[in-house]
């Protein structure tokens, strides 16, 4: 069996150092933030060329609060994209905010900067324009939406940014972190992420220090000292458990987004001549880090059907656009987004881990081919 993806590798190669880890925050008594969190926090910060980081306890609470360290709020509109996960929405709402949404370009499945142009100057020139605050720019599948581009229609409009990386850890764009351009950015841990804690976990990064110093006091109560709230804040505080797991991981994170970068160098050339088969494509070739691989051919329940019934997993990122699900379609009455509508029922996400053996990617391409010849 190659499953789609398999966090616990991760666990396996690095046991010893995680076991140490795991004792020395058993062993120190601090068991809420402390100096595990606060460790992670700089290395992670570091590691992303900003000067703050604040540990939360998953990546939904890192874009919320991202949103509302910046001042984004109640009655407040937000520019989204629906081809996400959920969690992107989510967050816009618990925030108080509500989406604008924007269309994904069809090739690399990102936010079109020129819809958010459209859109932007469009919903300014309406009623209540001057609510619009911020974009929420996703860097799916670990591919980079423009900085330069997002940047640009930020400016031009007087937007601020928050980018979701919950899916490019590493991600690199002519010197350019993914997380470092934003005016804040969230990161999740979810396990299977690029940089995946074994539970959940999340964290915010930014370079100003008010923007961190509001994220950190509205992630426990909006305490700014112990037991008196100056804002009403949610409980949303990175786990010291898995900070020190996560500090194992983020000394391998490199290394791990080039075996990812292999693999999907590995699927695109042996699938370059199957012509039923649409590959991803990348904006910036060598930037993107693979969080997912996502193909898109014609009927995706066949390929998946007969890919698992020769032991291969797929999974779908994502089925059914954020504007199309019930819980959403009162804040989606006048989305019209045509591309992200299109590619949904098509897309299927190929295995993808780090520690996928390359003859076993090799063996997924081949069964691919198969089906494809063998298909009317
Ligand atoms: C995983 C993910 C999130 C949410 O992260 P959680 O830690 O699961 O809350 C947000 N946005 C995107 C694009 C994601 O992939």
């Amino acid at each position: 069996m190659i499953p789609q993806t398999f966090p616990k590798a991760s666990l396996l190669e690095d046991r010893a150092e995680i076991d140490l880890g795991l004792a020395r925050v058993l062993e120190s008594g601090w068991y809420i933030l402390g100096p595990e969190v606060e460790a992670f926090e700089a290395e992670f910060a570091r590691y992303c060329g900003v000067a703050h980081g604040v540990g939360v306890a998953n990546g939904t609470d890192a874009i919320e609060l991202a949103l509302r360290a910046l001042g984004v709020g109640p009655g407040d509109v937000v520019a989204t994209p629906s081809h996400t996960a959920v969690a992107t929405v989510a967050a816009v709402i618990a925030a108080g905010a509500r989406p604008l949404w924007i269309d994904i370009d069809p090739a690399s499945y990102l936010l079109d900067l020129d819809h958010l142009e459209a859109q932007v100057a469009a919903f300014r020139q309406g009623p209540g324009g001057d609510r619009l605050k911020a974009v929420v720019a996703v860097h799916l599948y670990g591919s980079m939406v423009s900085p330069a581009g997002l940047l640009a229609v930020c400016r031009r409009h007087g937007l601020l940014l928050v980018e979701d990386c919950a899916q490019a850890h590493g991600a690199l764009w002519n010197g350019q972190r993914a997380g470092s351009f934003g005016d804040a950015s969230a990161f999740s841990f979810y396990p299977t992420k690029n940089l995946g804690a074994l539970g959940d976990g999340g964290m915010v990064v930014t370079a100003d220090a008010a923007v961190a110093e509001r994220a950190a006091f509205l992630r426990q109560y909006g305490w700014k000292e112990r037991y008196v709230s100056f804002e009403v804040g949610i409980n949303s505080r990175l786990d010291p458990m898995q900070a020190a797991i996560l500090r194992v991981f983020l000394k391998r994170l490199d290394e791990r987004n080039e075996k990812r970068r292999a693999l999907a160098d590995l699927y695109s050339r042996n699938l370059a001549d199957v012509s039923e088969v649409v590959l991803p494509v990348s904006p910036a070739p060598g930037t993107a880090v693979y969080h997912q691989y996502v193909i898109r051919v014609a009927d995706r329940h066949a390929l998946a059907d007969f890919l698992k019934a020769h032991g291969v997993g797929t999974a779908v990122h994502y089925p059914v656009p954020v504007h199309r699900q019930p819980a959403y379609l009162d804040f989606a009455r006048d989305a019209d987004l045509p591309h992200t509508d299109a590619v949904a029922g098509h897309i299927l996400s190929l295995p993808m881990y780090p520690h996928l053996p390359p003859d076993d990617a090799a063996r997924v391409t081949d069964l691919v081919k198969a089906f494809f010849s063998r298909s009317p």
